[in-house]
């Protein structure tokens, strides 16, 4: 009864909040012609950008006990250590979504041994190797791959599936040219390479910046791409945008989400933080 009641008054108030910012999305999408609705769209946005913060919780798999062997003979095992996670990366995260509003707080970090099926060392072999087609797509026969190399245990059970747990998986190499993977086939278990050769067209891999200087893009941190795909966890897609976006498709290239992006992502983040 009482859990009952509980949980209308949460439902109530992810309701209350879900009117209030699609209320605020229409205020602000509508278009304008006259100087007071355009000092009333900076008002808008304020009030989005100041409402209470939100916290998620995020659970870091730094995925160990495997060596990777790219074809140019880069060999790529685990680097990035805890220490790593808590006193750069999270933070990093946290100044880019702090935008939305939104805090992402560690749940644990989990230091884990990858699975080593019959089928081990051919996805070794298969993710080394991996490329896009000619359009630009990552390859999706490379997800399975990752997936099998994740610790059952350490997945999100059904019951915290859609809650408020979100996963970051750091493996050695994810394949050529990409960086990171939402996984939305894979409830979200998100996966990442601290190796990449996305910078250099699919060259040697070099250890993944952990950061980067905002305001100089130029090859795209692990915190970054970190920052992209919890935006697709969001409920967030690819934009094409002027410039310095997010979650910028083929132009990807910055930090920035949009006013709608942002109200997306709160009522998506709302309706999971009480979980
Ligand atoms: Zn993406």
């Amino acid at each position: 009864m009482i859990k009952n009641r509980v949980f209308r008054k949460k439902l109530s108030s992810i309701l209350a909040a879900t009117i209030f910012l699609v209320f605020l999305y229409n205020c602000s999408s509508s278009e304008s012609s006259n100087r007071d609705d355009e000092i009333e769209i900076i008002d808008d946005t304020e009030e989005v950008k100041t409402m209470d913060t939100i916290v998620l919780n995020i659970r870091v798999h730094i995925m160990k006990d495997i060596i990777m062997t790219h074809p140019t003979g880069q060999i790529m095992t685990s680097w990035v250590t805890p220490a790593n996670v808590t006193e750069i990366i999270v933070l990093e995260v946290n100044k880019i979504w702090e935008q939305a509003g939104i805090v992402w707080n560690i749940e644990s970090i989990i230091e884990e041994n990858v699975v080593k099926s019959d089928t081990y060392n051919e996805s070794l072999v298969f993710l080394a190797n991996t490329k896009r087609d000619s359009q630009g797509r990552s390859d999706p026969a490379r997800l399975p791959h990752l997936f099998s190399l994740m610790q059952p245990k350490y997945l999100s059970t059904e019951s915290q599936l859609g809650k408020n747990l979100f996963h970051i998986y750091l493996f050695p190499f994810i394949g050529n040219t990409s960086q990171g993977n939402a996984m939305s086939s894979y409830n979200y278990h998100s996966v990442l390479g601290t190796w990449t050769n996305k910078h250099n067209g699919g060259g040697v891999p070099e250890k993944t910046l952990l950061t980067e200087v905002q305001y100089s893009f130029n090859r795209g941190s692990l915190s970054r791409t970190i920052s992209h795909e919890i935006g697709h966890v969001l409920n967030l897609s690819h934009k094409e945008c002027a410039d310095s976006c997010l979650m910028g498709g083929t132009n990807s290239d910055g930090y920035l989400l949009t006013e709608g992006q942002i109200i997306t992502a709160r009522i998506e983040a709302l309706g999971r933080s009480f979980d």
